[in-house]
């Protein structure tokens, strides 16, 4: 007797094993029989003309039809389903035919049951590979639009913050204006004082929610002018210094190839760049600690390295840093100083910095052994900044070309001023 028949003896038998072992229920019950009358066909057919590719429609059709949710449990697989069909098929054969016949149809049914496990097999995984980047790519857009609407917030908050803030600040210069002048000694002025140093720490932070929402958007538009980095970073220690001082800390600078050079960039953004960094340096560090400053040249690019002697960063935390609000450490520290020992802020500082750097086309990231409020392993930030000698916008090259071919001597006039300002 041929396979094909043997599968015909065995059908009834078969089918009504298998339902009955599969399908619990009577509404399921009867879908489940159209279906393995389906699957049997196929199986004849592929026994018949010794192709198991017969088998792919249904199985295809088996593997898509399951839900979302049981793409989400793996335990929904199609897999045990047709280990119990071949151990059935297995199981009537012994039962129902000579141990020869069943020999020979298991003979035949192996490689299309075996075609059949690893179309299941290869299909489940395709679809689970494609619900679960779909569910990422979902759960991505999701971040984006949250990451969106924390910005439009900050633009909002802003916004309306620097109007009352105004009125604030409008009324107290004229309360200053009306109180009878002493040297600064009477309880008004100390009150104004007050309100003057709370409003300007409150403009502070508009601001800077201003400057995170504009690089948010791809918006920060620089103003690229002729720019020596020494005389950058002497301004910003000069305009730290008292701070520092204030904490016992030695700020330096350290001179370094380069430093003399000219460099178009933004002198104003990147000011505000190297504040953030050096002030943190001041935050972070303990009184009596040390900050230096210093750099090197590369081709094309400057890099300038920001130490201190400081609390140092988790190296889990050196990316995280540079996220707005990312509040690294104690939260209940956050805002309570600009300079005062891990005084904290809102954690605009670093996003900003990072914004104005890359929009310059550089780079910033931070160095650091680890935490420890003990010891002070500190910190590095290092800034690489690209070298450019001429502005990126070609309107301005023109304006700016005696400058760019005059840069030797400029450089030496400036190397001198420096040496003498110092
Ligand atoms: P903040 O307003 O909190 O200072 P920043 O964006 O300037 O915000 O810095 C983010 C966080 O990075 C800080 O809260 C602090 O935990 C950490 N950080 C920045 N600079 C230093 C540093 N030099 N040493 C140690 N930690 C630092």
């Amino acid at each position: 007797m041929s396979a094909v028949e043997l599968l015909g003896q065995i059908r009834s038998k078969w089918i009504a094993r298998v339902s009955q072992d599969l399908a619990r229920g009577e509404g399921i019950r009867e879908s489940f029989l159209a279906q393995l009358n389906r699957f049997y066909d196929l199986l004849l057919q592929a026994v018949e003309s010794g192709n198991p590719e017969w088998m792919a429609p249904l199985l295809n059709e088996w593997a898509e039809s399951r839900t979302e949710s049981d793409l989400s449990q793996r335990e929904a697989s199609l897999y045990p389903i047709l280990n119990q069909i071949l151990l059935i098929t297995y199981q009537i054969s012994r039962a129902e035919l000579s141990p020869q016949q069943g020999l020979d149809l298991m003979g035949s049914l192996l490689p299309i049951y075996l075609f059949a496990f690893e179309y299941i097999i290869t299909k489940e995984a395709e679809l689970y590979i494609q619900h679960h980047s779909e569910e990422l790519e979902s759960s991505q857009l999701a971040l984006e639009r949250l990451d969106k609407s924390k910005s439009d917030f900050i633009a909002v908050a802003a916004h309306e913050l620097k109007t009352p803030l105004t009125l604030i600040e409008g009324y107290a210069s004229m309360l200053r204006e009306v109180l009878p002048q002493s040297n600064g000694g009477s309880r008004s002025e100390i009150y104004l004082n007050g309100i003057g140093q709370g409003t300007l720490r409150l403009r502070e932070i508009v601001d800077d929610m201003i400057d995170v929402s504009i690089i948010d958007n791809k918006m920060l538009a620089l103003n690229f002018q002729p720019v020596w980095l020494n005389r950058l970073l002497n301004i910003v220690e000069s305009d730290v210094s008292e701070s520092a001082a204030a904490r016992e800390q030695s700020l330096e600078i350290m001179s370094f190839e380069g430093q003399d050079e000219m460099t178009f960039a933004d002198p104003e953004r990147l000011y505000q760049a190297f504040r953030n960094v050096v002030s943190n340096a001041i935050k972070y560090t303990p009184d009596g600690g040390s900050i230096s400053i210093t750099g090197r040249k590369l081709p094309g690019f400057i890099e300038i390295i920001v130490a201190d002697t400081g609390i140092g960063i988790n190296p889990e935390d050196h990316e995280r840093i540079f996220e707005k609000f990312s509040r690294v450490g104690n939260v209940s520290l956050h805002s309570s100083g600009k300079i005062k020992f891990k005084g904290g802020g809102p954690g605009l500082g670093l996003p900003i910095t990072k914004g104005i750097i890359e929009a310059h086309g550089g780079a910033i990231w931070a160095e650091s052994p680890g935490y420890d409020e003990k010891t002070y392993p500190g910190s590095k930030f290092h800034i690489l900044l690209p070298v450019r000698r001429k502005p990126p916008d070609e309107k301005f090259a023109k304006l700016y070309e005696p400058m760019s071919e005059s840069n030797q001597t400029d450089v030496k006039i400036n190397s001198r001023m420096t040496e003498k300002t110092r």
